[in-house]
């Protein structure tokens, strides 16, 4: 389908068709609803985090390109919440109504290799990294870009899964089949003193806006706990939101997209991934700012002006996982006492360690206020609080 730069708004009252029915499917299909839209949502599973929320939930696998085609000829635009789809998903859905963001960048951000390529050729600033398809090539690259060094599968990674630290020589081969003997990447282990995120919207007539730099920290390779504004200086918030703004530019993005960095020691940038969507850590735009990263997708992908970005109040997000229900049923009520706290909860029955459940955003006058509260509103929740 053709996507003239001069497109038509798309209205309220139209369907939206989200590939993929996650939390963010989720919180999409709340904003959209919202705003008087309607949402159809297509993924493999049933009685989904979207699907719940949704006009109509069609379960059915990516590949069935027919099913597909008939999913996105029942909607004006398709989004997705899941980047991970076949390019030829797609492409099928390209043939049958706009997608937004196109295939193509899908294609680039769900393979690190070309995601890093594309980076690097763009003359972004990138972690070091190398290809690797043979046990030989990784003992090469180690030697190139040096030990500890972490082997990341090419595909299909996200919240630190398909990641392997070689830590020494004698670790090299076992990393090899730890990845399952596929393509990988082999990056060298950066020295950070923080990570923080730009997540940021662009329309087909190129207008942008962002939510400034937010900081991230992570358990076991997946997000924790976000604050935001970070705590970074001016300087290094501002050159993030111009990296930002230049991979939404090369891309061509017609959507949200979040850009993950380090910070190193000496203050330098590197990316280190990309998501074509909204994004973990811009969960407290949905309590914080005028307009919340949903939203303001929605508002991309049908064409509306973008809203405003502008923050509210400081907030600090806390990831709830399967872990939290170890013990039995969380103590909602506990952690309700704090006031200034919102529960998420993406509708997930089967809680299972290192799932995201729900997550918490604390709001406060300052950031270490935000930042203590949904610590100690996690904490209350897992029984392992002080009582109010
Ligand atoms: P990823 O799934 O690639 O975003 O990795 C998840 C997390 O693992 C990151 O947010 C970092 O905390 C850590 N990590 C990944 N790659 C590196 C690296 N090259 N150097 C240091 N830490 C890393």
């Amino acid at each position: 389908m053709s996507q003239a730069r001069s497109a038509q708004p798309i209205l309220p009252g139209s369907t939206i068709g989200v590939l993929g029915s996650g939390q963010l499917g989720r919180m999409f299909a709340i904003a959209a609803r919202r705003m008087g839209y309607r949402v159809h949502t297509l993924s493999p599973d049933e009685d989904t985090p979207t699907g719940q929320v949704a006009d109509l939930e069609i379960q059915a696998p990516y590949q069935d390109l027919n099913a597909i085609c008939k999913f996105a000829s029942g909607v004006s635009v398709v989004t997705f919440e899941f980047e991970n789809v076949p390019a030829e998903t797609a492409a099928a859905a390209e043939r049958c109504a706009p997608v937004r963001p196109s295939g193509h960048i899908l294609h680039i951000t769900q393979h690190r290799l070309r995601e890093k390529t594309f980076l690097s050729q763009s003359g972004l600033p990138v972690t070091t990294f190398r290809h690797v398809d043979s046990c030989e090539n990784l003992k090469r690259a180690a030697l190139e870009i040096g030990l500890p060094a972490i082997l990341k599968t090419a595909d299909f990674g996200y919240d630190g899964k398909g990641q392997y630290r070689i830590r020494t020589e004698a670790e090299l081969a076992q990393a090899w089949v730890a990845v399952g003997e596929r393509e990988a990447v082999l990056e060298a282990l950066v020295d950070f003193d923080c990570e923080i995120s730009v997540v940021a919207a662009r329309t087909l007539n190129g207008d942008f806006v962002h939510y400034g730099a937010i900081e991230n920290q992570h358990q076991n390779g997946i997000l924790d706990i976000s604050i935001a504004p970070a705590r970074v200086p001016p300087r290094i918030a501002a050159e993030a939101v111009e990296i930002a703004r230049e991979v939404l530019e090369k891309l061509a993005v017609v959507g949200v997209l979040c850009v993950e960095f380090f910070v190193r020691r000496d203050g330098g940038l590197l990316i280190n991934e990309l998501a074509p969507r909204p994004h973990n850590s811009g969960h407290f735009s949905f309590d914080a700012n005028v307009t919340s990263q949903f939203e303001q997708q929605l508002r991309a992908v049908c064409a509306l002006p973008l809203g405003s970005t502008q923050q509210l109040i400081p907030a600090a997000m806390a990831n709830l996982l399967g872990d939290i229900w170890n013990g039995g049923d969380p103590d909602w009520d506990a952690a309700a006492g704090i006031r200034d706290v919102k529960l998420h909860l993406y509708g997930k029955s089967a809680a299972r360690p290192g799932r995201k459940m729900g997550h918490l955003t604390a709001l406060a006058p300052t950031t270490e206020q935000a930042l203590a509260d949904v610590k100690r509103a996690r904490d209350l929740l897992s029984g392992n609080g002080e009582p109010l």
